[in-house]
């Protein structure tokens, strides 16, 4: 999933870009904004080493995880007709990712690497790709591995795929788009903005859907849009400085103390 063709940033660039200009959530927020070169060369690089953590958990994990589930549970969801599939498979994704995501927020040692996306100063599509490799490979494990395991079939997994790859872009965009009541149910701009902005407390979790934040208590929600994104942590601009970061910081505060 995260392996990028080079039409997949076209798309982006003829979709997003102009909806940014035209619709603008921060309209004095420039398209080349500050550190977008650097959110390029995440956008080039990181795929490969994201994919390649992810395959590696996911083809350790799946066989002993496989032998454990009995086989009538894969053959009942393989039954289900594909409008049942999708929306189960986004559910049990969400699973996925929003317990692996909150870890990385509650333990200081996977803050470290978490720190890295939350470093983002001026949200928009491009900066999605500021994550370090091992978040988001581990991130993706946890997200497609209740998938897989479950037996979805192919077509449900790529829909699945595609729609994580369009959500993921659109709730970091810099856009001023209100989905009405859909916000009960799907992450949106606005949902995930205040995952990254400054000085609030840690909400919004979920990837896709906000079921699981309204469960545990982690919903936020204010009417306006955050006035400033980002921490105070010094993360390096640079990509490799920032990817080595974590292991050279010095110790990290508790993450209550962190602006989220
Ligand atoms: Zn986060
Ligand atoms: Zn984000």
């Amino acid at each position: 999933m995260p392996i990028y063709e080079p039409w997949h940033l076209v798309v982006l660039l003829l979709v997003l870009s102009p909806l940014e200009r035209l619709v603008p959530l921060h309209p004095e927020q420039k398209l080349l904004r500050r550190r977008w070169l650097d959110d390029l060369v995440y956008f080039i690089l990181n795929p490969l080493p994201i994919t390649l953590i992810m395959a590696a958990v996911i083809s350790l994990a799946l066989p002993p995880l496989r032998s454990l589930l009995p086989a009538a549970v894969p053959a009942t969801i393989a039954a289900l007709p594909l409008w049942a599939q999708v929306p189960l498979a986004l559910i049990v994704a969400e699973v996925g990712f929003y317990a692996m995501h909150r870890l990385f927020h509650a333990v200081p040692f996977l803050w470290r690497f978490h720190a890295v996306h939350h470093s983002i100063a001026d949200l928009d599509w491009l900066a999605s790709h500021r994550v370090h490799p091992l978040d988001q490979g581990l991130v993706a494990a946890a997200s497609a591995l209740p998938v897989l395991l479950l037996g979805f079939s192919d077509a449900a997994v790529a829909i699945w795929g595609a729609s994580y790859f369009v959500q993921a872009h659109l709730i970091h965009s810099n856009v001023r788009l209100r989905l009405g009541w859909l916000e009960h149910v799907f992450a949106s701009p606005h949902y995930h903005h205040w995952h990254h902005a400054n000085g609030a407390a840690p909400a919004n979790f979920g990837a896709q859907l906000v079921f699981l934040d309204q469960i545990f208590g982690t919903l936020l929600r204010p009417p306006a849009a955050p006035a400033a994104y980002g921490i105070t942590e010094d993360v390096p601009a640079v990509m490799p400085l920032a990817l080595l970061w974590p292991f050279t910081r010095p110790t990290p505060r508790p993450t209550s103390e962190i602006a989220e």
